[in-house]
């Protein structure tokens, strides 16, 4: 055999072998997507622990406001989470999460299952950190775990499997698509900056001669700026009735949308006796004022509504249950700025349960 047509059988053959190692022993030609890392047990009960209350409630309350405003409430899959004697959000607070480090969850035919309504504790659903984490990241170990749960937790409320599954997409999604933790951070920013507010009003209301009528306008300017804020903040993710995550329920916004009555009022009312004012603007001021409340001391929003547009035309009902005091002299103006006040705490207290709150959980290791 010539030197060169040796040298060459050599050379096919180890091609050949390179060939067959590329295609790798037994390859079929299809590939499956890699978790690169993938994350402890751990993160998945870091993910209940801190994500949990807050991250699940905050969408709910967006759910819940689209699901108010949807054409066929009754034909609607969040009916059972919304509309029951029962709501998703006692079921919550109520149920523990059973986190097993060391098994799996069953289902009822004792199949293993990432998840479960059948845990040992009583009254808890059940989720297996140990056949989870092996299969999530780093990216989606919170969104996934939190769509879990709520799957779980819906079938607490009748879901059927199919309603579970669409509803753990709508929030995985979400979750997906939403800086979650910049919408946390805004949210915790706004209850923080309300706490001086109040003392603010309050040190106002308690010592009136400390303060000059400058520093009354000043601090209905300030009312008046931070329920702006947090008017902004409420809302993340979308437009009016698209918003994905909420920081307050539906009935609260209500509240909150009614209560803006007030600080227009207020805020009408320092301005039509305001020396930094021209003639002219008091003037307009106590026009809006006159115009409002049409002889009457004391009129409901709706009529402030309707007599001297300050708030959404929107269906609201809070509107009926909130009274707007004409404000002429100081004792009115302090009676208002208590009655802003009250709002504001019962908002504040409203805020600091989805702050703190979180889900209860039981580790079995
Ligand atoms: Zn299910």
């Amino acid at each position: 055999m010539p030197k060169f047509q040796w040298f060459s059988t050599v050379m096919c053959l180890v091609l050949l072998c390179l060939n067959l190692q590329a295609a790798g022993p037994g390859s079929g030609g299809g590939g499956d997507t890699i978790n690169p890392i993938a994350v402890e047990p751990d993160a998945v009960m870091m993910a209940v622990e801190e994500y949990g209350f807050p991250g699940i409630v905050g969408w709910l309350h967006g759910a819940e406001n689209k699901y108010r405003r949807s054409q066929d409430p009754k034909n609607d899959p969040y009916v059972k989470l919304f509309a029951g004697p029962k709501t998703i959000y006692d079921i919550l607070k109520t149920t523990p999460v059973e986190l097993r480090f060391k098994e799996p969850c069953y289902d009822v035919s004792g199949q293993a299952k990432d998840g479960s309504i059948y845990a040992y504790k009583s009254g808890a659903i059940c989720l297996s950190p140990f056949l989870m984490a092996p299969k999530l990241g780093e990216t989606n170990v919170k969104e996934q775990t939190l769509a879990l749960v709520l799957h779980e937790m819906s079938h607490l409320l009748g879901t059927t499997e199919d309603e579970a599954i669409r509803i753990q997409n709508d929030i995985l999604l979400d979750f997906t698509h939403i800086d979650f933790d910049d919408f946390w951070q805004k949210t915790t920013r706004a209850h923080n900056a309300m706490m001086s507010l109040l003392h603010s009003i309050d040190d106002h209301i308690q010592n009136p001669s400390k303060f000059s009528s400058a520093d009354f306008t000043t601090l209905v300017e300030s009312i008046a700026s931070k329920n702006e804020d947090i008017e902004t903040t409420m809302r993340f993710g979308g437009s009016f009735s698209t918003e994905r995550f909420m920081m307050m329920s539906p009935q609260m916004e209500d509240k909150m949308e009614a209560n803006l009555c007030v600080v227009t009022n207020l805020n009408n009312a320092v301005y039509a006796t305001d020396p930094h004012q021209t003639a002219d603007m008091r003037h307009s001021y106590q026009e809006q004022l006159d115009s409002a409340f049409r002889g009457q001391n004391e009129i409901t929003a709706t009529s402030y509504y309707n007599n001297a547009v300050c708030i959404d035309a929107e269906k609201n009902p809070e509107f009926d249950n909130l009274r707007i005091r004409r404000i002429d002299n100081q004792s009115d103006l302090l009676a208002s700025l208590q009655q802003e006040e009250d709002f504001l705490s019962i908002l504040w207290t409203n805020m600091e349960d989805y702050i703190v709150g979180q889900l209860q959980f039981i580790e079995l290791r």
